[in-house]
């Protein structure tokens, strides 16, 4: 049952993902599915009443009634800690979606694309990354993720598959650590870095950028000053600075 938009839903499963992310499985009845980079909003109702609303991308799409959402904790934040820390299955909250039309991918686009992560900004770009997979159009995918150190990635082990997989082909981006052997530089992504992962301007590559709101502004603008033009570039922002 829905009661302004707001559907009841069950938290199934969750596994870590990372030092301070988990993976988080949710039954909702009555789901409608939803399209590739789409987000939900998620309600918590405290025993008092009061309520706490935030956004969370899917990083499942389709019809199942069981979507699927990766968070990561924000130190000190209200809502994050709990989802990362404290919720177990069999827990209730709501959900409100899908939401969200622009920062989707749909198959049969005959472009290039250009996924490009920071932190939890990839779990739209997961379900981009598996809906291509599904849909056979991978090879035209790329996806560019910046991340703090290699246990900081969210989806590692199937992002390090992905392309011997049948996947999108990645490239990782540490910005503090890298792995042992590592032989690329080591920093946030900058023109170099687009240069030499990202499908070039005159391949007219549609570019999604997803994840921390300083992180999305930078890449943006980076994107812009090697040529990529400023319609093709799709944004989300997380939030933060
Ligand atoms: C469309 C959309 C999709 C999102 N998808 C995801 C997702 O898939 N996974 C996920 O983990 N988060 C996602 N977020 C962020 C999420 O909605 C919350 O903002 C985040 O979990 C922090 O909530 P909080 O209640 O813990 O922190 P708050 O109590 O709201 O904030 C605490 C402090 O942290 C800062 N802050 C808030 N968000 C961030 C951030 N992302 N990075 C850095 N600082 C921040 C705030 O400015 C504030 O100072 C998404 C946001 C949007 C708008």
């Amino acid at each position: 049952m829905t009661v302004g938009g707001w559907r009841a839903a069950r938290v199934v499963e969750v596994a870590d993902a990372t030092p301070s992310a988990r993976v988080l499985r949710v039954t909702v009845p009555g789901w409608a599915g939803s399209e590739a980079g789409q987000h939900v909003d998620i309600r918590l109702t405290a025993e008092d009443g009061y309520q706490a609303v935030r956004s969370y991308s899917l990083g499942s799409y389709g019809a199942s009634e069981t979507i699927e959402l990766a968070v990561d904790e924000i130190p000190e934040g209200e809502v994050s800690p709990y989802l990362v820390r404290d919720v177990r299955p069999g827990d209730e909250l709501e959900v409100k979606g899908p939401l969200g039309g622009y920062f989707v991918w749909r198959p049969g686009g005959a472009d290039p694309v250009q996924l490009i992560a920071g932190g939890s900004g990839v779990v739209p770009l997961v379900a981009i990354a598996r809906a291509a997979k599904d849909a056979g159009a991978a090879a035209s995918l790329r996806l560019l993720y910046s991340v703090r150190t290699p246990t900081d990635a969210i989806y590692r082990d199937e992002l390090n598959g992905s392309a011997a997989d049948g996947g999108v082909a990645v490239t990782w981006r540490y910005t503090r650590a890298a792995p042992d052997g590592w032989e690329g530089a080591v920093g946030r992504i900058d023109a170099e870095a687009l240069r030499a992962a990202a499908w070039p301007p005159d391949r007219r590559p549609i570019v999604y950028v997803c994840g921390p709101t300083g992180f999305v502004e930078h890449v943006a603008d980076a994107l812009v000053e090697l040529g990529h033009a400023p319609e093709r570039i799709k944004t989300e922002r997380f939030g933060g600075a």
